[in-house]
C-alpha cells in the first residue's frame, strides 16, 4: 500500500507505511537538500537575476587578490561572519571557489614548498572526511601526496595537517594534532561551523580557513534546525538497540546566546558489538551509507546523511526504530 506522503508518520503505531517502503534510500552523500523547504517559502524575496550585459569582464576588483569576485559577494561573507561571530575577517583576504573542495586543493598548492624534490605529506585526524584522501589521490600531484591519520604522523618530513572542525564524519570538535618536530602548515576546514550545527563559541582567527555555502545555507548546487532531526535520530535508534550515536557537551553558543550541543550534518554510528559490519547490516535494510574504513576507522562505524530530504530522512528513521537482528 502507498501512503500519501501528507499522512506518513514513522512512529504511526508500527504501521510503516509510505511511498519509500522497499526501495533503496541513500545517505551516502551529503547532499544538503534538507534546506530546499525553508528556500522555497522564501523564493520570492530571494530571487536573483543576472541581466545579459552583467558579469562581462573577467575582472571584477583588480584591486584583490581574488580579482573574479564581486565586491558585493566580499561584502556579503564579511557581513555574515560578523553577524553570526564564527570568524575574524578584518586583516584577511576573502577567497572564492566552486565549493571549498576547489578551495581545498588551492590551499594545498598555495602552502607546498616549491623547491622541496618530494611531494609535501598532508595528514589529518582519523576519522577524517574521505574526500581529503580521494581528492588528492585523483589530482595525482607531484607537489603533495596523502599522509594518512595526523595522530600516528611521525615522520621528520614536513606537512599539512587538515583540521575539521566540528569533524565530518563525527562531529568532534578539534585541534591541530600531529606530533613531530617537522615544520608543519594548517588548513582549518569549518565547514560545519555554523551555528545551527554547533555552539558558536569564538571567532576562528586562523592563517587558512575554509568555510562553505553548501553547509551554511544549503546552496551546494551554486554554490536552516537540525537539531529536530537529531532528536528523532536518537529515539529511532534508541528503539532497536543495534546502533549507539555520540553524545556531544553542551556549549554556550554567542550566536543564539544559549547553551546547545552539536547536531552535525552527519550520524557517525555504532554497531552493536554482535554485528561486525554495519554497512551490511544496513544494507540488508536498503540503506546506503559511507562505511567507516573510508573515514579510517573500523568496519563498525558507519557515516550517515542528516542532510536529505524529509520523505527519506523519515524512511531511515522507520527501518532503523522497526530494526531487528538479521
Ligand atoms: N569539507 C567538509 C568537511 C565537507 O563535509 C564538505 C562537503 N561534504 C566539503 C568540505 C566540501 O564542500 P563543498 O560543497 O563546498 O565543496
Amino acid at each position: 500500500m502507498v501512503a500519501a506522503k501528507d499522512s506518513y508518520s514513522p512512529y504511526s503505531n508500527g504501521i510503516t507505511v509510505s511511498p519509500l517502503t522497499n526501495s533503496v534510500i541513500n545517505l551516502d552523500q551529503g547532499d544538503p537538500v534538507v534546506f530546499e523547504p525553508y528556500w522555497k517559502k522564501r523564493s520570492d524575496e530571494y530571487t536573483t537575476v543576472i541581466k545579459g550585459n552583467d558579469l562581462m569582464s573577467y575582472m571584477s576588483d583588480p584591486n584583490d587578490v581574488c580579482w573574479f569576485m564581486l565586491p558585493e559577494t566580499k561584502y556579503a561573507i564579511k557581513r555574515i561572519h560578523s553577524l553570526v561571530g564564527n570568524a575574524e575577517t578584518e586583516d584577511k583576504h576573502i577567497v572564492v571557489g566552486a565549493g571549498s573542495s576547489q578551495l581545498f586543493l588551492a590551499a594545498l598548492f598555495a602552502l607546498c614548498p616549491s623547491d622541496s624534490s618530494q611531494p609535501i605529506n598532508v595528514v589529518s585526524q582519523a576519522p577524517y572526511y574521505s574526500e581529503y584522501q580521494d581528492q588528492i589521490g585523483f589530482l595525482g600531484s607531484r607537489l603533495f601526496q596523502w599522509g594518512g591519520d595526523a595522530a600516528l604522523y611521525d615522520k621528520n618530513d614536513p606537512y599539512i595537517e587538515v583540521v575539521c572542525s566540528p569533524n565530518n564524519p563525527d562531529g568532534i570538535i578539534q585541534e591541530p594534532v600531529v606530533k613531530s618536530e617537522a615544520k608543519g602548515k594548517l588548513i582549518h576546514d569549518l565547514a560545519y561551523y555554523w551555528p545551527h550545527y554547533t555552539p558558536i563559541t569564538h571567532k576562528v582567527d586562523h592563517d587558512v580557513s575554509l568555510f562553505t555555502f553548501s553547509k551554511c545555507t544549503g546552496h551546494a548546487g551554486s554554490r536552516v534546525g537540525m537539531r529536530e532531526r537529531w532528536e528523532k535520530l536518537r529515539a529511532a535508534i534508541g528503539q532497536s538497540n543495534i546502533f549507539t550515536a555520540a553524545n556531544y557537551p553542551k556549549a554556550y553558543c554567542n550566536f543564539t546566546n544559549e547553551s546547545s550541543q552539536t547536531y552535525p550534518g552527519f550520524a557517525w554510528l555504532k554497531s552493536d558489538e554482535g554485528i561486525e559490519d554495519a554497512k551490511s547490516y544496513l544494507g540488508k535494510l536498503n540503506v546506503l551509507v559511507r562505511e567507516g574504513n573510508r573515514f579510517s576507522a573500523g568496519q563498525n562505524y558507519v557515516r550517515v546523511t542528516m542532510l536529505g530530504p524529509d520523505d527519506v530522512f523519515n524512511e531511515l528513521l522507520a527501518r532503523l526504530s522497526n530494526a531487528k537482528r538479521l
